[in-house]
């Protein structure tokens, strides 16, 4: 099972594990392709086993490893995740092996993850480190979720409900990168995956429009 690795000049003295989490729509893939995009450095960026089926673009391999429920199943009763989660009817898990092989080779390495999984990470790996990707406001979110197109009208609400929860969890997160812009939220994230990397200035926290605004709107 294959997962992308970047060398580079980077290096980290500390190599660590970092969950990026974040509600569906906030721009999590954005933010991580445009980090592999500002290297040099080192990271290992897990890919994911999930059963959805791939959306237009999808590579296998690259983006998932798409499986069927048999394998999904299969892989969980053998105990190859490392965590697993259900979310919005299909199932994903981070594969346990590239990540520890990551990490003892001193590579860190990076999950891209629900906040179920999250929180499994948490418990099983308490020196992990948890960073929210969180919106402007609520009504980024909405914008971007309905404005990407690739779900139908019930799968977005769906997302929009979870995306409540998971917003409400933010307290959770041992940092909050609010994703006001791309290039500065990948930099932030690349700064907390790797420390500080010469070159790259840290203005991680970027001002939000109003933080309450950020809350989900009770229904
Ligand atoms: P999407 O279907 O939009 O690619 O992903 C849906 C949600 O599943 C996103 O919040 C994404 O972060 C999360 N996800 C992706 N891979 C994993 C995984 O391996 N484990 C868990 N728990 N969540 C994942």
């Amino acid at each position: 099972m294959s997962s992308g690795t970047e060398a580079g000049s980077g290096s980290s003295a500390r190599p660590r594990l970092t969950v990026l989490s974040g509600p569906s729509g906030v721009g999590k893939s954005s933010v991580l392709a445009e980090l592999r995009r500002q290297g040099p450095v080192h990271v290992h960026f897990s890919v994911s086993v999930t059963t959805r089926k791939p959306r237009p673009g999808e590579v296998d391999g690259e983006h998932y490893h798409f499986v069927d429920r048999v394998e999904f199943d299969r892989m969980v009763a053998a105990g190859e995740f490392l965590e697993h989660a259900e979310f919005a009817g299909n199932c994903y898990g981070t594969p346990k092996a590239p990540v520890l092989l990551a990490l003892e080779s001193g590579t860190p390495s990076l999950l891209e993850i629900e906040l179920q999984g999250a929180r499994q990470v948490r418990a099983a790996m308490p020196e992990a480190q948890l960073v929210m990707l969180a919106p402007p406001s609520w009504e980024h979110l909405v914008d971007r979720l309905v404005g990407r197109g690739t779900e139908d009208p019930a799968v977005i609400e769906r997302r929009l409900e979870i995306a409540r929860d998971e917003m409400a969890a933010e307290k959770e997160f041992d940092e909050v990168v609010v994703n006001a812009d791309v290039r500065s939220a990948a930099r932030d994230l690349l700064n907390l995956v790797v420390g500080p990397v010469p070159g790259i200035s840290f203005d991680r926290r970027v001002a939000r429009d109003d933080p309450a605004e950020t809350q989900p709107q009770e229904r």
